[in-house]
């Protein structure tokens, strides 16, 4: 279909666009980006008083999909990630079974383009079903498709083998997502270590935990020049030993997640596990660190660590839920919130982070970008929409949020995939 987006104001982190323009998109491509478009275009949507960016790309989703669909679908996230303006999701491997061969990364993207509205690209577990003995087929993933490999879930704490992981991967011009979390240091841990987890009795989870992995990892790819991606950092150590890694000149990246640069620990008052997560929601210290990170640029992606869960499993004391908590539904609106609001980010910056800078970690150079010949993957949001965040609404199956109830503005109007409407707005 032919679609005409008038009187919108365009943010493109690729030519540094930002202002009123039009855009007019045909064949699952944008066709042509100016100040004044007159097209007899099929459908034309009025744009006025919203922001038109590339879709975002979320480098971090759990889609429970293989073997965990009481939780989540290829369906039910696809639309989740639709209403949240996310047209690219990366799916972690942490399924049933684990995806650890190129035959089920295959399996999983035919199946996603007829089940889920959003594209799918399936990351590769490292080690055959993620049990750290035996690398897992990363040749034949990459040759699928899967763009990184990644042990999400946990960490691979066999030095050696994680090496070798990260040779292939440079090999095959993939990328590594790490999860940094040295298992032997958890002790039963379920929430930061801190005062606020005395008082509720809980055991705690320092952030060493977190930052000697960090340190190991970034260490392996300056050996191996491996492209390493550090997922969910929650630390202000994390965000220095990046600063520091790319000051070197390694290609290492980092992500940070909206509960991490929002919540800290102090805002569980109960024993709620809405509020479990790994890692967990840390000191304002940190949550200042990674602010700052993500202001300066040395972290530069936004990701949401989606993780949906069934009530049962999250309708229970800290100490006994799973961990994780859903986020496709919310986190436009939450770093519109609190980043663009407050000034740490401008909404070049949110583009920069929700989709530009993952496009070109993924190597999807036609993406990531709203103009003239680049995929019509695309986002339009509107900024001064305010509303009570309401998990009733999701789509998700999951509903274990932390953010049910708060007050947010900026909402997804609509989000386009290949250049078809595939979420709208009721207005
Ligand atoms: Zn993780």
């Amino acid at each position: 279909m032919k679609i005409l987006i008038k009187n919108g104001h365009v943010i493109d982190p690729l030519t540094g666009r930002d202002g009123c323009f039009d855009v007019l998109v045909e064949k699952g491509r944008i066709q042509k980006v100016a100040e004044s478009l007159e097209d007899a275009a099929e459908r034309v949507i009025d744009a006025a008083g919203c922001y038109v960016m590339p879709g975002f790309i979320d480098l971090h989703v759990h889609l429970r999909d293989p073997g965990l669909e009481y939780k989540e679908t290829l369906k039910t996230g696809g639309e989740a990630a639709a209403r949240g303006g996310v047209t690219t999701i990366c799916a972690m491997p942490n399924t049933k079974p684990v995806v650890d061969d190129g035959e089920k990364v295959a399996e999983v993207h035919k199946r996603a383009k007829a089940e889920c509205p959003v594209n799918v690209i399936q990351i590769g577990a490292v080690t055959r079903g993620q049990e750290g003995v035996e690398l897992s087929d990363i040749e034949g993933m990459a040759r699928a498709g899967c763009h990184a490999v990644s042990e999400d879930g946990k960490s691979v704490m066999n030095a050696s083998l994680y090496r070798k992981a990260m040779r292939i991967a440079k090999e095959n011009g993939i990328s590594v997502f790490a999860h940094c979390e040295d298992i032997t240091m958890v002790e039963g841990g379920v929430m930061n270590a801190d005062k606020n987890a005395e008082r509720l009795g809980l055991k705690g989870i320092t952030n060493s935990v977190e930052d000697v992995i960090a340190a190991r990892d970034i260490l392996l790819a300056r050996e191996t020049g491996v492209r390493l991606h550090l997922c969910h950092c929650s630390t202000k150590d994390s965000v220095r030993m990046i600063a520091a890694a790319k000051e070197e000149g390694l290609l290492v990246t980092g992500e940070v997640c909206p509960h991490h640069f929002i919540l800290t620990s102090d805002d569980i008052k109960e024993d709620d596990g809405n509020y479990k997560m790994n890692p967990p929601l840390r000191s304002k210290e940190d949550v200042e660190a990674l602010r700052e990170g993500l202001k300066s640029g040395v972290m530069d992606v936004i990701s949401t660590d989606h993780a949906p869960h069934s009530e049962e499993e999250k309708k229970k004391s800290i100490a006994q839920a799973a961990f994780g908590i859903v986020g496709l539904e919310t986190s436009a609106a939450l770093t519109y919130s609190y980043l663009v609001k407050p000034g740490f980010l401008s909404m070049m910056g949110m583009a920069e982070k929700m989709s530009y800078n993952p496009s070109k970690i993924l190597g999807l150079s036609e993406k990531g970008s709203v103009s003239e010949g680049k995929i019509a993957d695309v986002v339009i949001f509107h900024p001064d929409r305010t509303y009570r965040i309401d998990k009733n609404t999701f789509r998700s199956k999951g509903k274990n949020t932390p953010f049910d109830g708060f007050e947010v503005s900026g909402e997804v109007m609509y989000t386009l995939v290949d250049g078809e409407v595939v979420y709208e707005a009721v207005q």
